[in-house]
């Protein structure tokens, strides 16, 4: 090979590393800025988890809370009824006569 072409030769190569060198530095950007949002996906959704945990557990609460008003609710109509008076919606706090029972009332104990 004489210089000339030698030289051309050179000069094509170098152009080509160059080209490669940019399109590696692209790629490692991309790849960086991919990485970033992997990791800020991964800390959001850790967030999210926690704060669903806590509305999970807030709502368990709330549950337990309503659960334990509706025992309350029903003991104190237990009371009610043994000593005597209606607790159905239709004679609720009318006294019962003399022995009688009424279903509604039983129903009302049976929830
Ligand atoms: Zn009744």
């Amino acid at each position: 090979m004489d210089k000339k072409v030698l030289c051309n030769k050179l000069n094509y190569m170098e152009n080509s590393l160059e080209r490669m060198l940019m399109e590696v530095q692209m790629v490692k950007k991309a790849m960086r800025q991919r990485l970033n949002e992997e990791v800020d996906l991964t800390l959001e959704n850790q967030k999210l988890k926690k704060r669903l945990l806590e509305l999970e557990n807030l709502l368990d609460d709330e549950k337990l809370e309503a659960s334990n008003k509706k025992i309350e609710a029903k003991t104190g109509l237990e009371f009610l009824y043994k000593d005597g008076f209606h607790i159905c919606h239709t004679f609720y706090g009318n006294r019962f006569l003399n022995d009688e029972e009424c279903l509604l009332c039983l129903e009302m104990l049976d929830r």
